[in-house]
């Protein structure tokens, strides 16, 4: 699942290079990905694109008649930027053609991704928008510690809740708790004033690290090979692998379809 900067560098890609841009065709080819009617997709015919932002894993396309187009791609939404001859994608769900010949293609394999069209006041049509909490790379430390505080669950449960901050997922979870020395499994209440606020100068520093190696990686080899990059991780998806920091072989543990990774060593669960 793409998570912050995985989306970050999709945004820096495309900013520059829609600028200036007049769309001249659209297509659906998974039309319920467009959850607001596909049809509507043909009205940005003739119009350009201004900033993109973030917020979460969403990306808003700001439209230059005062809508926005925005963007959740789930498990598996992944953004092509290429020449409208190439070769199509497999599970492409929406083509958005520009007038220098390239297109925004999106495919999805999982065909799980969300797109909506919506008047710049008209954001709440989009499910659980009220809900989202503030984005991971614009809430405060203290605002993360008052919410962190109200929370009773686990840290990782909590740091994935998209109701608690927005734009963290089960790779960058893994990460923070591993910098920050946190078993995933600790609760709220066996963690003192300066374990609250490890997550927060863990979170930070993992996801500014990591959205400049996905940003340099993107710029090389462009969009559409993949839907997120995880090659500079260092504990999630490396089961067995020596832990970085102490060598302890780290664990994995799966819980549905999404596995969970740390050092019993560097990460101990106080209870
Ligand atoms: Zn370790």
């Amino acid at each position: 699942m793409p998570e912050i900067p995985d989306l970050e560098a999709v945004r820096h890609y495309l900013m520059p290079r829609l600028a200036g841009l007049k769309v001249t065709h659209t297509d659906a080819p998974i039309p319920w990905l467009v959850r607001t009617g596909a049809e509507g997709l043909a009205s940005l015919e003739g119009h350009g694109f201004g900033e993109i932002h973030r917020l979460g894993k969403f990306l808003l396309y700001f439209v230059d008649d005062g809508r926005l187009l925005v963007i959740n791609p789930m498990l598996t939404g992944r953004f092509h930027w290429i020449e409208a001859t190439a070769k199509k994608p497999g599970r492409l769900g929406v083509v958005i053609g520009f007038d220098d010949g390239h297109e925004l293609r999106f495919s999805d394999m999982r065909r799980m991704g969300r797109w909506y069209l919506v008047p710049q006041d008209g954001l709440d049509a989009i499910p659980q928008w009220g809900k989202l909490g503030p984005d991971a790379l614009a809430v405060s430390e203290e605002d993360f510690l008052a919410r962190l505080k109200s929370r009773r669950g686990q840290i990782k449960a909590t740091l994935v809740n998209q109701e608690f901050i927005a734009g963290i997922g089960n790779a960058y979870s893994d990460e923070i708790l591993w910098e920050a020395r946190l078993h995933p499994h600790r609760r709220r209440a066996t963690m003192s004033e300066e374990d609250l606020r490890g997550p927060y100068r863990a979170m930070r520093a993992v996801l500014e690290e990591s959205i400049a190696i996905v940003d340099a990686t993107v710029q090389e080899e462009g969009l559409g090979k993949k839907e997120e990059w995880r090659q500079h991780l260092k504990v999630h998806r490396r089961g067995g692998d020596p832990c970085p920091r102490c060598g302890a072989p780290i664990k994995g543990q799966m819980r549905g379809d999404s596995e969970t990774n740390y050092c019993v060593v560097c990460q101990p669960l106080f209870e």
